[in-house]
């Protein structure tokens, strides 16, 4: 059904938007894209090189010789930087704020959001992150825009660290998680922001299942079969 759509899903930190498009995409034979992914692959690179985020000119150089890859993988997504898998270093709380601030850095987005509108060009993915649905696929047929309770979103946060064997506390997590919702939703380069033609889904006392099928109605209804 509708193959060659363009699923797009915004939300805040934490709102399931990775577990939902993934699911989506496995039932529809979509390929899955995590853009936050990259922002932290990104944000990884400058953490190695030791590139401070101030120094703009060091940054456009970093970005301008950065390779960020995405291969459907086990866990559904493998994420490469210039060529090496770094799916599990970019998991980490620090990783995650790190990636935040690097998001707020234009001329990075620039070349995300080109690499990102270049690999959903055919169709047929399911991509998530902050302005999907705003800037890079504005036309998406479907686009969706999930959110949780703050509380929730940290448990269920936690709970994914710990299955990757990473260890934070509850109170880290919410403190975090504030703080990135607010920097991505207040920061003047594509903000995270809630369009009025999107699926709103509050995802707080959903399951997984719950989640994807919501989406999955909104595509056969696109499709002209419901
Ligand atoms: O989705 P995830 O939590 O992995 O994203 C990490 C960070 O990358 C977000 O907090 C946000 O600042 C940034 N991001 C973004 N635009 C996207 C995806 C993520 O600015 N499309």
């Amino acid at each position: 059904m509708g193959k060659d759509m363009v699923i797009a899903i915004d939300g805040p930190a934490a709102s399931g938007k990775s577990t939902t498009a993934k699911l989506v995409a496995q039932r529809l034979g979509y390929l899955y894209i995590d853009t936050g992914a990259m922002y932290r692959a990104m944000a990884l690179k400058a953490f190695l090189a030791k590139i401070s985020l101030s120094d703009i000119n060091a940054v456009a150089k970093m970005v301008e010789a950065t390779v960020i890859d995405q291969k459907p993988g086990p866990d559904g997504v493998q994420t490469f930087l210039d060529g090496r898998d770094v799916s599990l270093e970019i998991r980490t709380p620090e990783m995650s704020l790190a990636a935040s601030d690097i998001s707020t850095i234009s001329i990075v987005r620039k070349r995300l959001v080109k690499l990102q509108q270049e690999m959903g060009r055919q169709g047929g993915v399911v991509m998530e992150g902050r302005d999907i649905t705003t800037v890079v696929f504005p036309d998406a047929q479907i686009k969706v825009f999930m959110k949780a309770s703050i509380s929730q979103r940290a448990k269920r946060r936690l709970e994914e660290l710990k299955g990757k064997g990473i260890d934070c506390s509850l109170g880290e997590l919410e403190e975090q998680i504030a703080e990135r919702d607010s920097q991505d939703s207040q920061r003047a380069d594509s903000p995270l922001t809630c369009t009025p033609d999107s699926l709103v889904i509050d995802t707080s006392d959903l399951s997984i299942e719950q989640q994807a099928e919501k989406v999955l109605e909104a595509v056969r209804q696109k499709a002209g079969m419901a």
